[in-house]
């Protein structure tokens, strides 16, 4: 293992993973592959990998090479965790899948189906998706024998008399979101998460990795069609940001910050600033605010944890249901 990849791996192995945006993480799939720019410092993969080496949950699933952990491309559902969620008796907001992606090209039919079977069973949580594939989900959403068949995994995990189809497609306590670290990714990503029915759509803009165009009346409303109700949209109804963080990450320019903060409020959208990841701007953070423009500078933070503020502020909006 060359220097860069150890720092790497160390780096991973001690990341604060904790989430800010969620109360809780759920992680019924073990496995994944990387998908785009945004999967570069998976902390899943090294996590998983970490779990392998010990012979633990991971097993199979990722290892340690000469360049560092990586996938193996195998995916399976984790029996073991499937129904945690029924023994949470508060609301919680969950996280499925911290460690995986649901909609997975390897992940089978039956296996998304017994995940949202007990998400159907627990209409108290919000559950909070997060997918890199979301084709795959779209098919998913609106393939129209998904809700019987999820009402057969229903009866499956948890056999009722009384037990019947799920009372509403698609279910109201699930939330639908993508991945848009670049523009790119934005434009492949958002139009098909728009076309798919959701309670709520979202985006994590995490790692930010450039300056995003959300589109203002296109994917996110615009006040006045948002008030005339004209039946334009659907609309993105939440946007979550953060920076990079691992060894080579970039430093985010707090003005790609400022530029989502502004466009949701624009068009009245939850905005929730999560990170500054690898680096926090410092000195010139106001840029702009005085006569003279004040250069840029970085701390780097690494691992440490960082002020969540945007301009002085916090912005933890999450979306109406
Ligand atoms: S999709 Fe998520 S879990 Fe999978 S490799 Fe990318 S960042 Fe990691």
């Amino acid at each position: 293992m060359e220097a860069g990849s150890q720092r790497h791996w160390a780096y991973a192995m001690i990341a604060d993973v904790t989430i800010e945006w969620t109360d809780t993480t759920w992680d019924p799939l073990v496995g994944c592959t990387r998908k785009s720019a945004a999967c570069r410092h998976c902390y899943a993969e090294a996590l998983t990998a970490a779990s392998a080496q010990d012979k633990q949950w991971g097993y199979g699933f990722a290892e340690v090479g000469p360049a560092g952990p990586s996938w193996t491309g195998a995916i399976a559902l984790r029996e073991d965790r499937l129904a945690l969620p029924l023994a949470w008796d508060a609301p919680r907001r969950i996280l499925v899948n911290a460690l995986s992606d649901l909609f997975h090209e390897s992940a089978p039919i039956e296996t998304i189906d017994r995940v949202f079977a007990i998400m159907a069973l627990a209409p108290r949580h919000i559950f909070q998706i997060l997918t890199k594939r979301p084709k795959i989900m779209q098919t998913y959403i609106a393939d129209k024998a998904t809700p019987g068949r999820i009402t057969h995994e229903i009866d499956e995990i948890a056999p009722d008399p009384n037990s019947h189809a799920i009372a509403a497609w698609p279910l109201p306590n699930v939330w639908l979101g993508v991945t848009a670290e670049n523009q790119k990714e934005a434009e492949r990503r958002i139009p098909v998460l728009l076309q798919t029915p959701a309670a709520v759509r979202w985006v994590a803009a995490e790692p930010l990795l450039e300056p995003l165009e959300l589109k203002l009346g296109t994917w996110l409303r615009d006040a006045p069609q948002r008030v005339a109700s004209s039946g334009i949209g659907p609309w993105l109804d939440w946007v979550v940001a953060g920076g990079e963080i691992g060894v080579d990450a970039q430093p985010c320019h707090p003005d790609w910050a400022r530029s989502l903060r502004d466009q949701c409020a624009k068009g009245g959208t939850a905005f929730y600033w999560r990170q500054w990841g690898e680096y926090i701007p410092t000195v010139g953070v106001t840029a702009g605010a005085g006569p003279e423009p004040i250069p840029l500078t970085w701390e780097r933070l690494g691992a440490r944890p960082a002020t969540r503020t945007l301009d002085g502020f916090l912005h933890e909006t999450f979306p109406e249901t």
